[in-house]
C-alpha cells in the first residue's frame, strides 16, 4: 500500500460551484437510478445498498438500480463504470486525485460518486449521506440516524475529500456482533482493524495484510511464568526454554537470570532460536489469513529488559532501553527485506525512546503507545517527552500509528469507569499528531465506559472519528452535533456537563495536578460537584423520552456510580444514594440486555456487594489514619486457603490461623521467581499482645515484585502481595514499601486478618 510519503494533505474544496442544484425526490418519487456499471465485487455491492437504503429511508422514494442507466433519464453514477467515465469526458477528476480521495461530482442532472482506492467509492456515498444530506452514524448499537426529506436537494456541486490520517481506528475487540461494529466502524471511515472476515460483506480494511497481534515474545519463546503472558504457540516442540537455557531469559538487577521478565536479547543462540520460532509463527499465519505483518515486541512488564552487561551495553550503544531488543530486531528485519514488521514502541522503559541508528529498515511499522504520559494532559505541554520520542520515530521512519489512550483505567472492581472531561485534551493530542504526519490512528478506547455505552464514550469515538478525517474541525462543534442528534433536548445539559467537567480538568492542570493512567479519584467528584450535575440530568430528564431518556441514563452512570462510591458512607445522601442505586442497577439492565460486549451485569451486582461490605470493614488502625490514601495499600489473606477460619474479631469476619510455640513466631517476604526471600522478622512472646489484632511491622522497606508473598509461621500463613504488582507502572515498578501486619496471638494459635502496606520514602 502506497501513502503519501509522510503527511496526507488535507482537502476538502468545493468547485465548478456553478453547477445546478439537483433535486434528487420529491414527494416520494424520484427520477434517479443508480448506475452500478459492471463492477459487481462486495464494496461495491455494499456501496449500493448503502446509498439505496438510506436515500430511500430518507424520501420515500424508490431507487432502481441499472447496470448501465440506459433510457433513464437522471443517474447517479457509482464508482467509475465505462459509462461514467463517457458521460465525465473531460471533467473525469481521477487522474488528479490523492489515494483514498473521494469525489461528489455533478455533471448536467447526473451524480458522480467516485474515488480513489478501494474505499474511494463508497466513502463518497458516505460523504455524500453525512456531511451533504444530515445522515448521521453515531453508536454501534443504534439504527442510523436519516432525517426525513420531502423534497432531497443536493447543493454545492463538487466536493473533493480527503482524510487527514491515511489509516483510522477504534479498538472494538469488546463489541460481540462483530459485524454490527465492523458496520457502524466502516461509515465513520474507520479502515484500519476491520478484520478481513468481513471481505464478502464489502468490508475491507486499507492494508491488505492481516493485522499485528502484540505482546508477542511469550507466544514465540515458551518458558515464560509471567502472569498475564500471552500463551505459546501449541506448535513449539520445547515447551519450557527456561529449563534448558536459562541464559537466554533476563538478567535481574542481582544478576539472576529470572523467567518473568524478557529476553536476554544480545545472546547470539537465543537470536537463533526465536528468529526460526518467529519465522514459523509468520509462515502459520500467512497460511491462514494470507499476508501477514509479523509482530515482534515483549512482554508486558516495564522492567529493564536484562541487566547483563552486553545487553546494557547496548542500551548505550543504541541510547534506548530497548537497545538490546532494537538491535535484533533491526538485524532480523534487514535480513528478510519481504516481510512487513510491526513492533510496538511502548514502555519509557522498554522500547518507547526510538533508538538512534542508520538505515532504519523500511519494512518495519512502529505502533508507539505513550501509556506513561499524563492523561490530564497533551503532548505539547505535559507530555513532551512522548512528543519527543513521536518525532524521533518519524525521522527513522514514516511508518509510525499511534496507540493512543484516551481515557484514563482504573481499579478493575468499578461498576462504570468515574466520568472524565477531556475532549479538548483529546483532540488537542490528535491534531499534534497529524502535524507530525502519522500515518495511523490506532487507538485503544476501550476505557471510559464504552463496553457500557456509558459515560460520554459515545460522543468520544464520534469526535474521534471526525478529527481523524480533519483535526481541524471544532470538537465543541461536533460534540454539538452528535449530542443534539442523540441526546434531543437534553443536549445543552450534556454539553454543559463536559464543559464543566473539562473546565476541572484545565484548572487542576494549571495548579500542577496530574492524572496517571490509573487514576480515578478526580479531584472534582466532590459532593458539590455530584449535586450540581444530578440536578442538571435530573432536569435534563425531565425533557426526554424513549430511547433519548435511555441514552440519557446510560450518560450519567459513571456519575450514579461516583455519587454511590464518595455518598454511600454519609447518612444525609442516603435516598440520593438509594435512587441512583437502582437508575445505575436498571440503566445497567438495559445496556447489558441491548446492547451486547464483553460487561456483563455480574461487574455491577459484584461492585455494589464491595460498598455495602464497606460499611462492615474495620476502621483502619488510628496509627495509619493521617496517611494519604494514595500512599497506602490494603490486602486481605486468601479467604479460600486451607487455613481460613472465621473470627469475628477479624476485619471483614475472616483470617488465616496456625499453630505456634508460644515462644516464636516467623513471618517474612518470598518471591517464587527468583527463589529469594526478602525482608522479615522474628515475633517474640514478649513483644505480643495476646488475645487482640494488633500490628507487627517490618522493618525493612522492600519493592513488590510479581511473584512476592508474605508467609508466616510454618508457611501455613501467607498474604498474596503478588496481586496488588502492577506490571505496566513503571513507578510502582520502584516504589518501595513497607509492610504492617495485623496479627492476633492466642495461647497456642496466630491469626492474620490483613496487611497494610505504606510507601517508603
Ligand atoms: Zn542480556
Amino acid at each position: 500500500m502506497k501513502f503519501f510519503s509522510s503527511i496526507f494533505l488535507l482537502l476538502i474544496t468545493t468547485f465548478f460551484a456553478w453547477a445546478e442544484d439537483l433535486s434528487l425526490a420529491k414527494d416520494g418519487k424520484t427520477d434517479y437510478v443508480i448506475v452500478t456499471g459492471k463492477d459487481n465485487g462486495a464494496i461495491q455491492k455494499l456501496a449500493v445498498q448503502e446509498l439505496k437504503s438510506h436515500l430511500e429511508a430518507m424520501t420515500g422514494a424508490v431507487f432502481h438500480v441499472s447496470e448501465t442507466g440506459a433510457g433513464k433519464k437522471h443517474r447517479i453514477y457509482l464508482g467509475l463504470s465505462e459509462e461514467a467515465r463517457n458521460v465525465l469526458g473531460k471533467e473525469n477528476l481521477a487522474a488528479s486525485l490523492r489515494e483514498q480521495e473521494n469525489v461528489i461530482q455533478v455533471k448536467g442532472k447526473d451524480l458522480f460518486l467516485y474515488g480513489k482506492g478501494k474505499h474511494g467509492t463508497i466513502f463518497a456515498v458516505y460523504e455524500l449521506l453525512e456531511n451533504k444530506f444530515g445522515c448521521r452514524w453515531l453508536s454501534v448499537f443504534e439504527e442510523p440516524y436519516i432525517p426525513s426529506k420531502k423534497e432531497l436537494v443536493l447543493k454545492d456541486g463538487t466536493t473533493r475529500t480527503a482524510y487527514a490520517f491515511p489509516l483510522r481506528s477504534l479498538m472494538n475487540y469488546f463489541y460481540k456482533d462483530r459485524y454490527q461494529a465492523a458496520v457502524y466502524n466502516y461509515r465513520n471511515r474507520q479502515n484500519l482493524l476491520l478484520g478481513l472476515d468481513y471481505l464478502d460483506k464489502g468490508i475491507v480494511p486499507e492494508l491488505e495484510i492481516y493485522g499485528p497481534a502484540c505482546h508477542t515474545l511469550s507466544v514465540i519463546i515458551p518458558g515464560f511464568t509471567l502472569r498475564g503472558a500471552n500463551r505459546p504457540a501449541e506448535w513449539h516442540k520445547i515447551k519450557d526454554y527456561f529449563a534448558i537455557h536459562p541464559e537466554w531469559f533476563s538478567m535481574d538487577e542481582k544478576g539472576k537470570r529470572i523467567s518473568n521478565r524478557q529476553l536476554c536479547f544480545s545472546n547470539k543462540e537465543m537470536r537463533k532460536e526465536y528468529i526460526k520460532n518467529a519465522l514459523e509463527m509468520h509462515r502459520r499465519l500467512e497460511q491462514k489469513h494470507g499476508k501477514a505483518y509479523l509482530t515482534l515486541d515483549l512482554n508486558d512488564i516495564a522492567y529493564r529488559i536484562c541487566c547483563c552487561p552486553d545487553c546494557m551495553k547496548m542500551e548505550q550503544k543504541y541510547q534506548s532501553r530497548g537497545g538490546a531488543f532494537f538491535d535484533m530486531l533491526i538485524e532480523f528485519c534487514r535480513k528478510y527485506p519481504k516481510i512487513e514488521f510491526a513492533t510496538l514502541a511502548y514502555q519509557r522503559g522498554l522500547t518507547q525512546t526510538p533508538p538512534v541508528v542508520k538505515d532504519f529498515p523500511q519494512n518495519l511499522t512502529i505502533i508507539f503507545c505513550p501509556i506513561n504520559g499524563l492523561y490530564s494532559g497533551t503532548m505539547d505541554k505535559e507530555n513532551k517527552n512522548d512528543m519527543n520520542d513521536m518525532l524521533g520515530w518519524l525521522k527513522l521512519t514514516p511508518k509510525v500509528w499511534v496507540w493512543y489512550y484516551p481515557n484514563t483505567y482504573g481499579y478493575g472492581t468499578l461498576a462504570i469507569q468515574m466520568p472524565m472531561g477531556n475532549f479538548e485534551r483529546i483532540a488537542q493530542d490528535i491534531r499534534l499528531m497529524h502535524k507530525a504526519g502519522i500515518q495511523g490512528t490506532y487507538f485503544e478506547h476501550d476505557s471510559g465506559g464504552i463496553a457500557l455505552s456509558g459515560n460520554l464514550s459515545e460522543m468520544q469515538s464520534w469526535v474521534m472519528y471526525k478529527l481523524f478525517q480533519n483535526p481541524d474541525l471544532d470538537v465543541k462543534m461536533l460534540m454539538k452535533d452528535f449530542a443534539e442528534h442523540y441526546y434531543g433536548k437534553a443536549a445543552p445539559a450534556i454539553l454543559k456537563y463536559a464543559e464543566e467537567m473539562e473546565q476541572e480538568r484545565k484548572n487542576f492542570v494549571a495548579k500542577g495536578g496530574k492524572w496517571q493512567y490509573n487514576t480515578q479519584n478526580y479531584h472534582y467528584l466532590t459532593a458539590k460537584y455530584l449535586l450540581r450535575w444530578n440536578k442538571m440530568f435530573d432536569d435534563a430528564a425531565k425533557m426526554v423520552s424513549g430511547k433519548e431518556a435511555a441514552r440519557l441514563n446510560m450518560a450519567r452512570m459513571g456519575l450514579d456510580c461516583a455519587i454511590i462510591d464518595k455518598l454511600s458512607s454519609e447518612p444525609d445522601y442516603k435516598d440520593l444514594v438509594k435512587i441512583c442505586r437502582d437508575r445505575l442497577t436498571k440503566t445497567y439492565q438495559y445496556v447489558t440486555t441491548n446492547r451486547r460486549t464483553t460487561t456483563s451485569f455480574s461487574r455491577l451486582t459484584k461492585w455494589l456487594a464491595e460498598i455495602d461490605a464497606r460499611g462492615k470493614k474495620k476502621p483502619l488502625p488510628e496509627m495509619f489514619r493521617k496517611i494519604p490514601q494514595s500512599d497506602l495499600l490494603e490486602i486481605a489473606p486468601l479467604a479460600k486457603a486451607k487455613t481460613a477460619v472465621k473470627d469475628p474479631d477479624a476485619h471483614m469476619g475472616v483470617a488465616q490461623a496456625v499453630e505456634w510455640d508460644g515462644k516464636k513466631f516467623n513471618i517474612g517476604t518470598y518471591d517464587y521467581t527468583s527463589k529469594s526471600y526478602g525482608p522479615g522478622r522474628a515475633i517474640y512472646a514478649s513483644q505480643v499482645k495476646m488475645g487482640e489484632y494488633s500490628i507487627y511491622k517490618i522493618q525493612k522497606p522492600f519493592i513488590i515484585s510479581p511473584d512476592l508473598i508474605m508467609w508466616g509461621g510454618n508457611w501455613g500463613m501467607s498474604l498474596p502481595l503478588r496481586a496488588l504488582f502492577k506490571s505496566d507502572n513503571p513507578e510502582f515498578l520502584k516504589q518501595k514499601w513497607t509492610l504492617y501486619v495485623s496479627l492476633k496471638f492466642t495461647k497456642d494459635k496466630v491469626y492474620l486478618d490483613r496487611g497494610i502496606l505504606v510507601k517508603a520514602k
